[in-house]
């Protein structure tokens, strides 16, 4: 049996948010007020799909939105340890649960020669229409109340193992990677064996460090990390036991 780890991908993977370094391509590389203050809690993908509509509208093609895209940097360290995975596939599955966006996602990971590392990856289907404006629409519908309206990591998790069960696949234990607010509603699913990996200074990092009273319990391990290569170092020590 292997171990499955789960990864967030902004600020994750990748050392930036996906969704704010694709405004360098706007002109100035900044939005306009109105379109900036559209943004309305929990509907991030609509006020996406603005910004994108906006960067089509002023003329910026696919070609120069993959290039700022692919030039965005890897978190210390993840590109040891994305190696490392690779290299102990029969130890490992290996899933990207994000809220970007599926074209952001593949242009960084193909780029990277990285593509093969991962099993699944599940974001927001986005695809460029006729006219060339690149389209997101939300991942699913939920009625997780924690989660903003497109996506609930736990559902997807969960959807997941027991898609995994149903072709006869099983875990030995979870390792999930993640570092913002919404990797802590995934995290409240894992059990006593798994390990949350929150980034250190990170928001799910804060919230796990909190006083248990107030939220839902946690059962599994946290162990922080702020490079990509302390995770290589946790992985050798669990594949060794
Ligand atoms: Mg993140
Ligand atoms: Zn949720």
């Amino acid at each position: 049996m292997k171990i499955l780890l789960v990864f967030d991908f902004d600020h994750t993977v990748i050392d930036d948010n996906s969704d704010t370094w694709i405004v360098q391509c706007a002109p100035e590389k900044k939005l306009p007020i109105e379109l900036q203050e559209s943004y309305q809690k929990g509907f991030w993908t609509e006020f996406m799909g603005r910004v994108f509509k906006y960067l089509g509208d002023k003329g910026i093609r696919e070609d120069e939105m993959k290039r700022a895209m692919t030039s965005m940097p890897f978190t210390p360290g993840m590109v040891e340890l994305l190696n490392f995975v690779r290299k102990n596939r029969n130890k490992f599955d290996c899933i990207i649960i994000s809220d970007s966006n599926s074209v952001f996602i593949d242009w960084v990971l193909k780029a990277a020669n990285f593509h093969d590392v991962f099993d699944k990856v599940f974001t927001n289907p986005a695809a460029f229409d006729n006219s060339g404006h690149l389209t997101v629409e939300n991942y699913h519908t939920h009625s997780c109340t924690r989660c903003p309206k497109n996506l609930c990591k736990k559902v997807v998790l969960v959807e997941f193992l027991d898609n995994q069960v149903q072709q006869g696949v099983n875990y030995t234990r979870i390792v999930y990677i993640g570092d913002g607010g919404n990797d802590f509603c995934p995290v409240t699913f894992l059990k006593k064996n798994d390990f949350a990996m929150p980034r250190k200074g990170y928001s799910l990092q804060k919230t796990l460090s909190k006083t248990p009273q107030n939220r839902d319990p946690v059962e599994s391990s946290v162990v922080v990390w702020s490079s990509g290569v302390e995770i290589i170092s946790h992985l050798q020590f669990l594949i060794k036991e």
